[in-house]
């Protein structure tokens, strides 16, 4: 029996199988897919089994092809999201791998075209690591939800390791 590893969009409304077997995974830094991702890479796996399968939601994908080069998005109509797409040879299927439900299976990875990387890519090699929200967030939406119910509003600075948060009286719209 073959190993399928599913996907889907954010929203729900597209779901894919695909055979877990790729060719490999790139972290691919060019301006195209920055921009394409809206994040620092794209991380794309190339698929080159013939397997993909639409489970549900197909007639919700639009697909946009980068006029005159080898660029293109795929997406949910509903909610944006990054969805797997043929290469206009129709030969490899390109996954966006964020949106796999399981662990992929890849022969090989790489960043690529680190050469248009941006200067910000780089400050995350040390950043520092949280499990969830950093501390200082979820203490202040304590403060201020404090705040909300005292009316006391505290400008004295938070020092929570190695950040300081200036405490204001009116609270983020977010948090
Ligand atoms: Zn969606
Ligand atoms: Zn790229």
């Amino acid at each position: 029996m073959q190993d399928v590893v599913s996907g889907r969009c954010l929203c729900g409304n597209v779901e894919y199988s695909i055979e877990n077997d790729f060719l490999f995974l790139l972290f691919c830094h060019c301006e195209q897919c920055r921009r394409i991702s809206g994040s620092a890479h794209a991380s794309n796996l190339f698929s080159a089994t013939q397997s993909l399968t639409w489970l549900k939601g197909e007639e919700n994908i639009q697909r946009f092809d980068y006029p005159g080069r080898d660029f293109t998005k795929s997406f949910c109509r509903m909610c944006g999201c990054g969805l797997p797409y043929r290469s206009s040879h129709g030969e490899m299927v390109i996954v966006p791998a964020g949106t796999l439900d399981g662990e992929p299976k890849f022969a090989k990875h790489g960043k690529v075209f680190l050469a248009e990387c941006t200067e910000w890519t780089h400050s995350t090699a040390d950043a520092k690591l949280f499990d969830g929200f950093p501390d200082f967030w979820a203490r202040r939406r304590f403060i201020n939800t404090r705040a909300n119910v005292t009316s006391e509003p505290n400008t004295e600075p938070v020092q929570v390791a190695d950040f300081v948060w200036r405490r204001v009286p009116d609270p983020l719209p977010f948090f």
